[in-house]
Parts: structure tokens; sequence; C-alpha cells
């Protein structure tokens, strides 16, 4: 009787015996969208078999069971702003990392943020450049997929595309060629860069629409509307999209009616461009967690010495944004600060205005929908990809707990598992 209710519940029973089985469950599940108790999740090879209520979903014959004390599951997280060849400004300068450290020494670094990333839940990264280290971002992204290094599944820029002159390390005589932390390119010319660097691997393409050249060191635009549009029309015709670094109002403008699929930093979100990024689907990563940590790293001591003005800003940005209903994605320009720490974002979203619930599904399913990606992860729905995260306590109600990993589970394979 019990086998014939097996076969019932999962009509591919014998399909499911031949490859690692699991039966996952927990006090609480979320799913991506909504917090269930007592859910179980079944796991067999790659995907996600079944998810539901334990009573109606009952372990498939030889599964391995999971089960952790009040624990809570969830999809394995996004990040959404990731600079994987980047560690933090307060150990060694922006500056120094780009220009001094060779892209193997920056490579081998990088395996280890990878690895970090992963076993803190995160399974997924959006990686918006390497800053002067090529393409090893597409090297990296293989030799995870081959199972050579530990990491999340990455979706990575290369080299990202910068107006001429507008980007750094500044400062040099201007007698040097100096390495810049992206490639250079203007007018006509952004067509064959921009194909050359999907050509190397990039899997979006990331642009600075602006950047701190103006005459007082003010964010001002780098690109012309029609440039803007140029680079989105080539890389759009290749079936990616284009992304935008954007601080300022007018490089927001621009990269919003260019075909920018995502705003990057965005401090002077206001209603205005609130409204624009709503009527464009446009999504925006406030990228809070390096705005704070940066400043930090310049002396203020959150909570003690008063607010420096970008964060005043930054929160009237971000408030702005939520007013308006843009989606707000989740990805904190992890780099500035250290990888596997990506929850501090996630912290400062909830402080910021959000409720848990909210940013926890920011982080899940709605980077998956931002990246294209909402059919293979972001949600435990049967057929997905097995990405899981198993933490102690709740991060519905306390967004931190996702702090307290006991499991993350990638692509159906364990790579944490707490005693
Ligand atoms: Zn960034």
């Amino acid at each position: 009787m019990k086998t014939l209710l097996l076969l019932l519940v999962y009509p591919l029973a014998q399909l499911v015996l031949s490859q690692p089985t699991y039966y996952l469950i927990a006090d609480r599940v979320f799913d991506g969208e909504r917090l269930h108790e007592k859910w179980a999740v079944v796991v067999s090879g790659k995907r996600i078999l079944a998810v539901g209520p334990q009573a109606s979903t009952p372990p498939p014959p030889g599964a391995t069971r999971i089960y952790y004390p009040n624990t809570t599951l969830g999809p394995g997280l996004i990040e959404g702003h990731a600079h994987l060849f980047l560690y933090p400004y307060n150990i060694t300068d922006w500056d120094t990392q780009v220009l001094k450290e060779t892209d193997a020494y920056r490579t081998v670094r990088a395996t280890v943020h990878a690895k970090n990333t992963l076993l803190a839940g995160f399974t997924t990264v959006r990686d918006l450049g390497t800053e002067g280290a090529g393409y090893a971002d597409v090297a990296l992204k293989r030799a995870i997929q081959e199972n050579i290094v530990p990491g999340p599944r990455m979706l990575v820029a290369g080299r990202a595309i910068v107006s001429t002159g507008s980007y750094g390390p500044k400062g040099y005589d201007s007698d040097m060629k100096i390495m810049m932390g992206a490639e250079e390119a203007d007018g006509h010319a952004l067509v064959q860069v921009t194909r050359d660097q999907i050509g190397k691997g990039a899997d979006f393409i990331k642009v600075y629409a602006d950047y701190r050249w103006g005459l007082r060191g003010e964010d001002q635009p780098s690109f012309t509307l029609d440039e803007l549009k140029l680079i989105n029309e080539v890389t759009r015709s290749s079936g990616r999209v284009m992304v935008c670094h954007a601080k300022s109002k007018e490089a927001m403008r621009r990269a919003i009616l260019a075909g920018a699929e995502t705003i990057e930093h965005g401090d002077y979100v206001d209603d205005e461009i609130a409204a624009l990024m709503k009527q464009y689907n446009v999504v925006y990563f406030p990228t809070l967690g390096a705005v704070e940590s940066l400043q930090q790293y310049r002396g203020w001591k959150k909570g003690i010495t008063p607010e420096p003005a970008v964060v005043t800003q930054k929160k009237k940005a971000f408030a702005a944004a939520l007013k308006a209903g843009v989606s707000i994605g989740m990805g904190g320009d992890v780099g500035v600060y250290a990888h596997g720490n990506n929850v501090l974002e996630m912290e400062l979203m909830v402080e910021y205005g959000m409720t848990p619930v909210e940013v926890w599904r920011a982080a899940t399913r709605g980077n998956a929908k931002a990246f294209h990606l909402e059919n293979e992860v972001g949600l435990l729905a049967a057929g997905l990809q097995a990405d899981v995260l198993i933490v102690e306590g709740n991060p519905a109600e306390t967004i931190s707990d996702l702090r307290k990993v006991k499991c993350v589970m990638k692509d159906g394979e364990l790579v944490r598992q707490e005693k």
C-alpha cells in the first residue's frame, strides 16, 4: 500500500532511485514567494522533484533525510551585484588592486571569494566586472561549472565599458599609459567593443553611464543618450541585456530611455526617476552595503558619529523607489566589503524600510526574474535547480538569521552541512 502511494506521488519513482535523492524538511519553508509551515522539499539529482506540505509530500524510497531543529529552509540566495575580483578597500585600496596586482594573483583570490560566497548560501551571483582583470571572470565561471573549484553559478560582465577619460585609476602623469578598470570606447567604436566583449564571454554588458568626473569631482554622465542606445541595440541583438552604473539623475534618465534593464547604485533616485524606472520596468540595485562600508572605512562610526551625507541621500533614494513601487534588487557591490558577508545588504534593506520577507523575496525570486533565471533558480518548485539554504531561526522575522547557515545545497549537491 505504501509503495502504491509513493508511486502515485512520484510517478517517476524508478527514475528517482537511480540518482541521489534528498528529503529536506524544516519547521518553516520560504519558497521564494511565501512562508509555509512544515513543508518538505524533495530533491532528485540536480533538480527539485516536489515541494509541499510534509503530510502530502512523503519521502521517496531511499531518500536521505535532512532535518535540523528550529530552522527555516529557502532557495539558494542570489547576489545581484558582486565583484569577485575585488576585496575590501580597507585592506587594499582599489587603485592598488587594479594597478599592482596581477590577473593571476587576483584570480587565485577570486576562487576563495567564490567559495566564501557559496558557503554563505549564495548559490548564484551576478558579477559586475573584473575591474582590470580582463576576462578572468569568464574563466572562473567555467572552472566552477566544471567543478574544479567550489563557487556559485555566475553571470559575468567581463571588462565592462567606460567612456574615454571618465574612469580610474586617476591622478597619474598624463604622459603615462595607465591601465583602466574597464574598457574605454566611444561613438561608433562602441559597436565593435560591445561585440568583442560578448565574443569573449560577457553574459550581459555593463556600462558606466556616469562617473565622478565632473568639474568638482561630482557624478556626471559619461555617454550620450545615442551612445547608450547604440550599445543597447548591439547588446540586445545578441540576446543579451545592457545594465548601467548610474548615480546622477541625468545618467539614470539616459540609461533607462536607452533600454538598460537594471540601474546600479542610483544614488539620486527621486520621484521623477522612480516613476520612469517603474514605467520602463527597470530594476534598481541600490548597493547600500558598499556605500555604508566605504563611509566606515573613512571613519564613520555608525550610530555614534553623524550620518554622512551620502548615506542620508541613499536613504532618500531608497524611500523614493519604494514609494513608487519600483522593483528593488538585492546586490550590495560586495567586494567593497568581504565576500561571504553578502547578507549585509539584506540587513540594510530592512533597515532602510523593506520588510524581511520583501528583502528575502528580492534576493531569491526577485533577482531570478531580474536576471531572466526564473525558470532555473530563486524558487522552490518542481523542475527548478536544487539550490537550497537552511538556516537556524526565522529570517522572515529577523533577516540576520540568514547568517546562521546550517546547510547549503547547489545543483542537488550538499556543499555545506553543519553538525
Ligand atoms: Zn560595482
